[in-house]
């Protein structure tokens, strides 16, 4: 069968480098249990994925032709490919409530979305190992202070420790993407549950980043709570210079305020 034919719509970019391939199924733990990789296009990890006999690896991909290149090159998958979309995905549905770890060089169109879903179902997830856009790798794992840091940062960096691993070239994709492309690893931390309410928490943060020039006393008029109770260190602050755990601690002064404006 012919190779699979690049969709832009798909975000589709074929790893062309096995060494790349390699190192990047080699970062995930052996000891993570059940696998999914989401995005594995023609293969070129899940050969590598396959050769660490995961107890129960999964992929999932949207694309047709890919599904059918899989099928007919890896028929030791054969049962195990899902042909679907990730972000649509019911994840009870491959694992039940049994945890996964996540493995890809995912399509840098829908990486937001593939983050935020990681996030949501944190606790079912103790690994991730992917390759994204640069930009993307690098605000995922910075740090507070720096101008990059963001959203994901914050969020992801309550549950997750997380390593920038390395950066990978245009020239090894075909297509080629405009960008270049960093693997960064998650390892789930020990929190359980966060010492203040996480819905305000999130609400807090994207609050604080949606309007980020500005001080967290302007950003955080939108939320319309009581700010008085509030210490100058953070409404004179801008949310790039809150770490996650400072975060937490103006989240539990906003949800003791109680009194709503
Ligand atoms: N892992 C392969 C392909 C990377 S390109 C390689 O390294 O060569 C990204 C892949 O993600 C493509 O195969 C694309 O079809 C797939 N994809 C895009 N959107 C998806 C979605 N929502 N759910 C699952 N797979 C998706």
């Amino acid at each position: 069968m012919e190779a699979v034919k690049a969709k832009k719509y798909l975000g589709q970019h074929f790893l062309k480098d096995e060494n790349i391939a390699y190192k990047i199924a080699e970062s995930l733990s052996t000891d993570v249990g059940n696998v999914l990789e989401i995005g594995p296009g023609m293969g070129v990890l899940t050969k590598y994925i396959l050769n660490q006999k995961h107890p129960n690896f999964w992929v999932i991909e949207i694309d047709e032709e890919s599904v059918e290149y899989l099928g007919k090159h890896y028929p030791e998958l054969r049962n195990h490919i899902f042909y679907g979309d990730f972000l649509k995905l019911d994840l009870s549905l491959l694992f039940s409530s049994d945890s996964f770890s996540i493995i890809g060089n995912f399509p840098y169109n829908i990486s937001s979305q593939i983050l935020f879903k990681i996030f949501e179902n944190r606790n079912q997830i103790p690994e991730v190992v992917g390759m994204f856009q640069k930009e993307v790798a690098e605000r995922v794992a910075a740090k507070s202070g720096s101008k990059i840091y963001g959203i994901l940062s914050v969020l992801l960096s309550v549950y997750y420790d997380i390593e920038y691993l390395f950066t990978v070239n245009e020239n090894v994709f075909n297509p080629p993407p405009k960008v270049k492309s960093a693997v960064i690893r998650l390892k789930r931390n020990n929190v359980e549950t966060l010492e203040c309410d996480e819905k305000l928490f999130v609400r807090v943060v994207k609050a604080g980043f949606n309007q980020r020039r500005k001080t967290l006393r302007n950003a955080l008029k939108s939320l319309n709570y009581n700010l008085d109770s509030v210490p100058d260190k953070f409404l004179k602050a801008r949310a790039e210079q809150l770490s996650s755990d400072e975060f937490i601690e103006l989240t539990k002064i906003l949800e003791n305020s109680q009194n709503n404006v």
